[in-house]
């Protein structure tokens, strides 16, 4: 059997200072998402943030329900929302933080499958800021989140 690698290239940035304005600020809107989750099981809230190719920025946050586990992630209930009334628009970036954020906030599993899902659907690559209390990691395509996501193989749209 051959033994065969994968390398993951993202970026590291210790500062959000040291972020672009546009990231900065995207951030910032997935921030104040968090005030809008309904997480009183976890008490760990959730915002996400999308920024489309035409500047506009949309946001949502994780919601919990009693009949666990019928909530849904911040990020993955914004994509299908992106998905249901902005059909036609690109996602440039993707910002997802946490509350309390001891570190970067990183998507789950589920999350993972239909970031990517939504970027094969787009046909561009999807950026994804990861952020923490100053630190973000920051990765150019859902693609280096989930290798071997699943697919199907007839899939045509
Ligand atoms: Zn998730």
């Amino acid at each position: 059997m051959e033994i065969r690698h994968i390398d993951i290239d993202y970026g590291y940035c210790s500062d959000r200072n040291d972020l672009s304005d546009e990231d900065r600020l995207l951030l910032v809107a997935a921030e104040k998402a968090c005030t809008t989750a309904y997480a009183p099981y976890s008490n760990f809230r959730v915002g996400a943030a999308v920024r489309f190719d035409d500047g506009e920025i949309l946001t949502s946050s994780n919601q919990e329900s009693v009949a666990f586990p019928s909530g849904i992630c911040a990020e993955r209930g914004l994509l299908y929302f992106v998905q249901a009334n902005r059909p036609q628009k690109k996602i440039r970036t993707l910002a997802i933080v946490s509350s309390p954020s001891p570190t970067e906030c990183t998507p789950c599993g589920a999350c993972r499958q239909v970031i990517a899902d939504t970027e094969q659907r787009q046909k561009t690559p999807i950026r994804i800021l990861m952020g923490g209390a100053q630190s973000t990691i920051v990765i150019e395509s859902a693609q280096a989140l989930l290798p071997f996501h699943f697919t199907l193989p007839a899939t045509k749209e």
